[in-house]
C-alpha cells in the first residue's frame, strides 16, 4: 500500500501472498546458497541488487534472472542517503538502473531524504518493508530472527532478508524454517512487479 510520502510498505493482499526480498547482492558466496533454498521450496523472490556487485558478478546476477526471480535497484554504490547530495544520490540510482533495469528502488539502509524521494518517486516505486528480519544483526540469534520475522508476517507483507556475508550463516537455518512454516499455514510467495508503477 502506498503509505505517506510515496513509500511502499506493503502490498494490498488478494489472498495470503507474501513478498520476499533479498538486499545487497549479487554475492558469489551467498546468493547461490539462497537461490538453492528458494528453488527447493519453489519460491520466487525479489532481489534488490547493488549495481557495482552486478558489474563484479554478472554470472550470479544472470542466475537470479534465469531462476525467474525479480530484480530491483539498490543503488550503484549502496550510498548513505542522509550523507549524500540529492543530485549525486539520484545519479547513483540511475547508474544502477543502467545495469538493473527495474521500476523498483529500495533505499540503502532504508533511509532517504525528502528531496531524494521527490526526485525518484515519478520513475520508481520506492519499496520499504513490512518485516525486517534483522538477519544481518549478530546480536539477533537464529530463533529470535525466525520468530520475530514470523510474528509480523501477514498477507501482503514485504519481508527483508539479505544475500550478504553477515546474514548467510543464520539464513541457512532461518530461511528454510520460515518458508516451511509459511507454506504450512497456506501462504504463497510472489515477486514485486518490476514493470508496474504503483
Ligand atoms: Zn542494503
Amino acid at each position: 500500500m502506498l503509505g505517506g510520502k510515496g513509500l511502499i510498505w506493503d502490498i494490498p493482499a488478494q489472498g495470503k501472498e507474501l513478498f520476499l526480498t533479498f538486499d545487497d547482492g549479487p554475492d558469489p558466496e551467498t546468493t547461490p546458497v539462497i537461490l538453492d533454498m528458494l528453488e527447493q521450496y519453489d519460491v520466487k523472490a525479489t532481489f534488490f541488487c547493488v549495481g557495482e556487485n552486478v558489474d563484479k558478478h554478472p554470472d550470479i546476477y544472470q542466475k537470479i534472472l534465469a531462476a525467474g526471480h525479480a530484480v530491483g535497484n539498490h543503488g550503484y554504490n549502496h550510498l548513505k542517503g542522509w550523507e549524500t547530495e540529492p543530485e549525486k544520490y539520484v545519479e547513483n540510482v540511475e547508474k544502477c538502473n543502467a545495469v538493473v533495469n527495474s521500476s523498483l528502488f529500495r533505499p540503502p539502509y532504508g533511509k532517504i531524504k525528502r528531496s531524494q524521494r521527490i526526485s525518484l518517486r515519478n520513475r520508481y516505486n520506492i519499496i520499504m518493508w513490512t518485516v525486517l528480519s534483522r538477519d544481518y544483526d549478530a546480536r539477533v540469534d537464529k530463533n529470535t530472527c525466525l520468530e520475530k520475522t514470523w510474528k509480523y508476517t501477514r498477507p501482503g507483507a514485504i519481508i527483508v532478508f539479505h544475500d550478504h556475508r553477515k546474514a548467510i550463516e543464520k539464513l541457512q537455518w532461518v530461511l528454510p524454517a520460515y518458508l516451511q512454516r509459511a507454506v504450512d499455514r497456506g501462504y504463497y510467495f510472489e515477486v514485486l512487479g518490476v514493470d508496474v508503477k504503483f
